[in-house]
């Protein structure tokens, strides 16, 4: 190890990365989350060759069971090792199930002065051809890469570079599950090779709060007759936002756009994203329906959308009452 290679900071949070089985065979029957950053870190000597690597745990959760708690933790764990004179870079581990949303979140917190690569593994660290070791590796690679400055909070799986707000998990259990549907992948790595061919969009918009409280925003979906119970309970229970998980360009079946129509005549914000996996939302022509409209969420899937506005609601309650300026809001994040 040389004091010359740049630090590199591992911040785990557990996932498959971290996971074990007794059946090395099986991709499917394991336990996330119970191997040490440690030893992680140990089963990849290559790291040596590139960083000084620094591991930390900051949890060990299966990121299915994702909480706002955690979130606040892990931004607060970048924020400090970012303003640390001689650090790098930082590299974080996540579960593959909502690695897009926790991107989604940093990406929209994190000024990140050095890079932030989140990365993951399809396998489990005992499977037969694990994924992990070499998605760890390249992640460190990007990290230490200067190229990879001011890219925002990126994502490295699969030997592939993408931008934290497009990427998404599209498959169930294959190891080139993650997608950047609207925008492709930034960059590679390639035997040490990091080659950026895009830069990210959207990186130079001012960085939102991290909530101290976070307010309620589900995800709906529209679909054959859609009942309209859930919403109305839902609104009852005071949530302060919906984001529509909609069919097409954003279509909203009429039963689902009259419970949500009055959801808004209260206040609560209603965005519209698309169930079909890409495409850009149409944006609404006001006024739809009187009083306000159901705004775009762009090319934003609905997760990614309800993460924007989770963190716009909790800065702005208001936002509820002004589609107009919610719109433009969604429209530039
Ligand atoms: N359930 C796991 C997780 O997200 C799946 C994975 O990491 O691939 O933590």
């Amino acid at each position: 190890m040389s004091a010359l290679l740049p630090r590199i900071v591992v911040l785990a949070t557990g996932g498959t990365i971290a996971g074990s089985s007794a059946n090395p065979a099986s991709s499917a029957h394991y336990q996330a989350a119970t191997v040490p950053v440690s030893q992680l870190v140990q089963a990849v000597p290559a790291l040596g060759d590139v960083a000084r690597i620094e591991a930390e745990q900051v949890a060990q959760v299966d990121s299915k069971d994702m909480m706002f708690g955690l979130w606040q933790t892990l931004a607060a764990r970048v924020g400090f090792w970012a303003e640390q004179p001689d650090v790098a870079g930082i590299v974080i581990t996540h579960g593959t199930d909502t690695l897009e949303e926790t991107a989604m979140f940093l990406h929209l917190t994190q000024a990140c002065p050095v890079p932030v690569v989140m990365t993951a593994a399809m396998r489990p660290s005992t499977s037969l051809s694990a994924d992990g070791p070499l998605n760890m590796l390249d992640a460190v690679r990007v990290a230490a890469c200067r190229e990879a400055v001011g890219k925002g909070v990126l994502v490295v799986l699969n030997q592939q570079i993408h931008a934290a707000r497009d990427v998404t998990k599209g498959h169930t259990s294959a190891v080139d599950a993650f997608v950047s549907p609207m925008a492709g992948p930034l960059g590679f790595v390639q035997d040490g090779y990091v080659r950026f061919a895009h830069a990210p969009s959207r990186v130079t918009v001012p960085r939102l709060a991290v909530p101290g409280d976070w307010p309620l925003v589900e995800v709906v979906a529209s679909y054959a007759q859609p009942g309209r119970v859930a919403i109305d309970a839902m609104v009852a229970a005071g949530v302060k936002g919906f984001v529509v998980a909609a069919a097409g360009n954003g279509s909203v079946h009429e039963t689902l756009a009259a419970a949500l129509g009055d959801a808004l005549a209260h206040g609560v914000a209603v965005v519209r994203s698309s169930r079909t996996g890409a495409g850009h939302v149409a944006i609404p022509v006001p006024p739809r329906p009187a009083g306000g409209v159901f705004v775009s969420a762009a090319d934003l899937n609905p997760y990614k959308a309800r993460v924007l506005l989770l963190l716009l609601l909790a800065a702005d309650p208001a936002l509820g009452r002004d589609s107009a300026r919610l719109q433009d809001l969604f429209s530039q994040y």
